[in-house]
């Protein structure tokens, strides 16, 4: 029987899938270690009750590519438990994910949807084996900063000057105001944007006079209802999707926008805060509609390039250095390089990730 791996997996990977289930303390989960050319791969563990290893494949291989994109010593992976966020359970259920894990040691863990720094906290204690740590751990509180909406927020400054969509007054939608989307809309209010609609898992709001960014904070903590805030109009989710905007930043889930309603997105400029939100081929078709995409993998950095840091015991200014530099430098080079090449901004994307592994490559002895 075919499974799908045997259409996805190439030169690049992944290494190994593993499948975790201990009975005892009812623990599902799925480990991908993508590539590890660069070194140990790193990336998020994600709780999500919906999670599949498709998913989660798919993910490592985004991070292998945006590891090498962002000059990482590290390759790619992902882990995702299966469970629902919310569980009364989650401690003993990271705890004993970090010990499912131990003797993995090519793969090191960070906080992703429904995992946290506590998460990471509790994963340290018992392997010394995580980033995205609480401060008091040695770690750089890179959700708390915001690091991956400051990211996106500087691929809107060198986007918006090169596709000439001033950001002040701009119109933008953002999907999701969880960590990535809060900070986003926070930066890109602070450059003059207007965030006329936004939403959570249970609803959206929608101001097409600016939504009142600061005030959205209050609500949008501890999983409240933004559309509670009475700062918009309520309205569905899936209408979130069609407003019309200059920018689109998804910020929530996978595969928000796939060949069969890549048509309903009116836009100018879409900066990919969730990874893999939008299939390659939509994009395409997107693309050819005369929507440019900075993909995730260009644009979501931030927050890896700060785990990064911090693993190597690095500071929180640092930080910031290296997301500014590495996120301008490669939001510049993609939008120089699909001018007029006829190239699609996801497989260029793609392409430059897969040069500088192969540049990295050719140092090693042994693979
Ligand atoms: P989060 O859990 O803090 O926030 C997610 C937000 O999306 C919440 O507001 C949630 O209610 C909303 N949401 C969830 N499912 C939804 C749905 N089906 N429809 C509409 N809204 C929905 O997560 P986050 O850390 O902000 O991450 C968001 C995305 O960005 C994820 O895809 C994550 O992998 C990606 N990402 C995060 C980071 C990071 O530094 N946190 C870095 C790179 C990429």
């Amino acid at each position: 029987m075919e499974h799908y791996i045997d259409n996805f997996s190439d030169d690049l990977g992944p290494e190994k899938i593993i499948h975790i289930y201990e009975p005892k303390s009812k623990l599902k989960a799925i480990v991908v270690i993508d590539n590890i050319s660069l070194g140990p791969s790193l990336g998020g563990c994600r709780m999500a009750p919906d999670i599949d290893d498709r998913e989660v494949f798919r993910l490592a291989r985004a991070m292998t590519l945006k590891n090498a994109l962002c000059d990482l010593p590290h390759g790619g992976g992902k882990s995702g438990i299966i469970a629902d966020p919310k569980t009364a359970l989650k401690e003993p259920l990271m705890r004993q994910f970090a010990q499912s894990i131990k003797e993995l040691v090519n793969y090191i863990p960070g906080p992703d949807m429904g995992t946290d720094e506590s998460c990471m906290a509790y994963i340290f204690d018992e392997i010394g084996r995580a980033v995205g740590r609480p401060k008091v751990l040695g770690g750089i509180p890179l959700d708390h900063l915001g690091m991956t909406g400051f990211g996106l927020a500087v691929s809107a400054d060198i986007a918006s000057e090169e596709l000439d969509i001033p950001l002040k007054n701009a119109n933008v939608v953002i999907q999701g105001f969880g960590n990535v989307g809060k900070a986003t809309a926070k930066l890109l209010a602070e450059r003059g944007a207007k965030i006329i609609a936004t939403c959570d898992i249970n609803g959206a709001i929608y101001n097409p006079h600016g939504i009142n960014v600061d005030a959205l904070f209050e609500y949008a903590n501890a999983d409240k209802l933004v559309q509670l805030s009475g700062l918009g109009e309520k309205v569905s989710n899936q209408k979130l999707l069609e407003i019309e905007s200059d920018i689109f930043v998804p910020a929530a889930r996978p595969d928000v926008f796939t060949t069969s309603n890549q048509h309903l997105l009116k836009t100018k400029l879409v900066l990919e805060g969730a990874n893999i939100p939008i299939t390659h081929e939509a994009a395409k078709l997107m693309n050819d509609r005369g929507i440019t995409i900075i993909p995730d993998i260009i644009a979501n950095g931030g927050g890896v390039i700060c785990a990064s840091t911090e693993y190597k015991g690095m500071t929180e200014t640092e930080a910031f250095e290296r997301v500014k530099v590495t996120i301008g430098r490669n939001t510049e080079e993609l939008l120089a390089r699909i001018k007029d090449s006829g190239v699609y901004p996801h497989e260029m994307a793609v392409q430059m990730g897969k040069e500088r592994i192969a540049q990295a490559m050719s140092f090693r002895a042994h693979m």
